[in-house]
């Protein structure tokens, strides 16, 4: 009958509506292959990276720390931290076997994350003198350490020149340029504080230190927030770069001229330095392309309509900043494909940013009623039916999934290559961990943890959440740049 075969074709229809979304989401789900080619690229790129001439998408940059602190901090040190779309300074006190912060936040303006070098650091200074000012600190000369959590080449603890402006940021006249002159300059053309920085630290390895000090065995740092990135304990007879610097050194000593690397040469005889943390910046795995074959069209349409075109391409898979937006590129493709929200491309659905990731978080969260999900897309401004909520829900789950998979498989780059530096057959190891992700989305870390215990089997890997590893870590790290700098 007529009725019949009504019933048919809209059941027919809904079948190939599923089939549809589904295959869309299927591009995300990736096999167990796939995520152990990303982890041998992955450790292709960290060993070329350590190689001096070789241009790598992991820059594996020399973070000149080589000491884990040793418990003995004492006294009063700054730390200033400029990472996401805050600044914040902090005031940390070492006494006895604890610690004590203080600290005040300072919002970064768009105009001026995006305006010249020398008012952004003027913004810094002027935040430093505030906060120094609030404490009643403003007479004293601070020894500071300055976390700075973007790709720079250091040459020494206290100096680096920036890559490249990772996330948010793009302040002109600042990319090969030293950052801490910059701030010092800053700092000198205000002429009312004075600061002496004496440590320039990217906050994975201030989440690594913060951990260290309490855990031995903590020898890799990694952030999973508004960017990602991760940084370990590296041999450093394996670190080519730095190795062809000590041997020069030593031939200019040789031939009487200053060895400018004494100090360094002194300690790696006495055994000290015997490993240096490499700061990855793994967020540029694929930036040669050897992603394209699990990169899908939404992350190429997000790296386009990003301000780093082609750069950060793993970073962009994988972090808060990016991960809303690919959510955001498959709903659009999916309405506009009639599979969702009846169609219709609204205004906010074209709004970019709007998905950020306390939205992922709550969307993805168990515990949330489907009515729940769909009272949240109505305050963001997406009206839809319950089943269009299903359908968004199903969105955030496979695309945050694969962010946690992909830094699972990458984790497993770096703990088979510390096991095997070692000749190891098992690795017992923990990793200090910070950033939104990791610590506020109902399931990344779970996937995370799971991902890098499939793909490392010869590794035990726990997870430490840092508490405050660019303040605190950045205090110790200056407490022991300082040590070294007074011996
Ligand atoms: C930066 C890294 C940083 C990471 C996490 C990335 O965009 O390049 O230096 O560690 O974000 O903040
Ligand atoms: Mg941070």
């Amino acid at each position: 009958s007529k009725g019949a075969a009504l019933v048919a074709a809209v059941a027919q229809r809904l079948t190939s509506l599923r089939r549809q979304v589904s295959e869309t989401l299927s591009l995300f789900r990736l096999k167990e292959e796939q995520l152990q080619l990303v982890k041998a690229r992955m450790r292709s790129g960290l060993d070329a990276g350590l190689r001096s001439k070789s241009s790598s998408t992991i820059k594996m940059l020399p973070s000149f720390v080589y000491l884990t602190p040793d418990g003995t901090e004492r006294g009063k040190y700054l730390a200033l931290d400029l990472g996401g779309t805050n600044f914040r300074a902090l005031l940390v006190r070492f006494k006895k076997q604890t610690s004590r912060l203080y600290h005040k936040i300072y919002t970064i303006p768009l105009e001026i994350m995006q305006g010249t070098g020398e008012e952004l650091f003027d913004h810094l200074a002027q935040c430093v003198c505030d906060f120094l000012d609030y404490m009643g600190l403003k007479n004293t000369r601070l020894p500071a350490g300055f976390t700075f959590s973007f790709p720079c080449e250091q040459s020494a603890i206290d100096t680096g020149t920036l890559v490249a402006w990772t996330k948010g940021f793009k302040a002109t006249d600042s990319e090969g340029h030293d950052v801490v002159s910059m701030l010092r300059e800053a700092i000198k053309r205000r002429n009312d504080i004075d600061l002496d920085i004496v440590a320039l630290i990217n906050d994975t390895v201030g989440t690594m230190m913060s951990c260290a000090h309490e855990d031995q065995r903590c020898e890799i740092g990694m952030i999973a927030g508004t960017g990602t990135n991760l940084c370990y304990m590296e041999e450093l007879k394996n670190i080519e770069k730095i190795e062809q610097r000590a041997t020069k050194t030593e031939e200019k000593t040789q031939k009487g001229e200053k060895n400018e690397n004494a100090g360094a040469e002194k300690n790696k005889k006495d055994g000290e330095m015997q490993k240096m943390c490499i700061n990855t910046e793994w967020g540029g795995l694929g930036d040669d392309g050897c992603l394209d074959d699990i990169i899908t069209l939404y992350d190429t349409e997000v790296d386009q309509n990003s301000i780093n075109q082609g750069k950060q391409r793993f970073e962009k898979m994988t972090s808060g900043m990016y991960l809303g937006e690919v959510v955001r590129q498959v709903l659009l493709d999916l309405t506009r494909r009639g599979l969702l929200f009846k169609g219709h491309v609204s205004e906010t659905l074209k709004t970019p940013g709007i998905f950020e990731t306390k939205y992922l978080s709550q969307i993805e969260s168990d515990r949330l009623a489907l009515l729940q999900v769909r009272s949240i897309l109505q305050q963001l401004g997406l009206h839809g039916t319950c089943h269009d909520s299903i359908i968004v829900k199903h969105v955030c789950l496979v695309v945050s999934r694969r962010a946690a998979q992909l830094c699972g498989a990458g984790m497993a780059a770096v703990v088979d290559k510390i096991r095997e530096n070692r000749g190891l057959d098992h690795l017992d190891i923990a990793v200090g961990v910070d950033g939104s992700l990791y610590k506020l989305h109902p399931h990344f870390s779970q996937v995370l943890k799971e991902t890098v215990r499939v793909m490392a089997p010869q590794c035990d890997v726990t997870f430490q959440p840092s508490e405050e590893g660019s303040g605190k870590g950045a205090a110790l790290i200056a407490a022991v740049a300082r040590r070294k700098r007074d011996v």
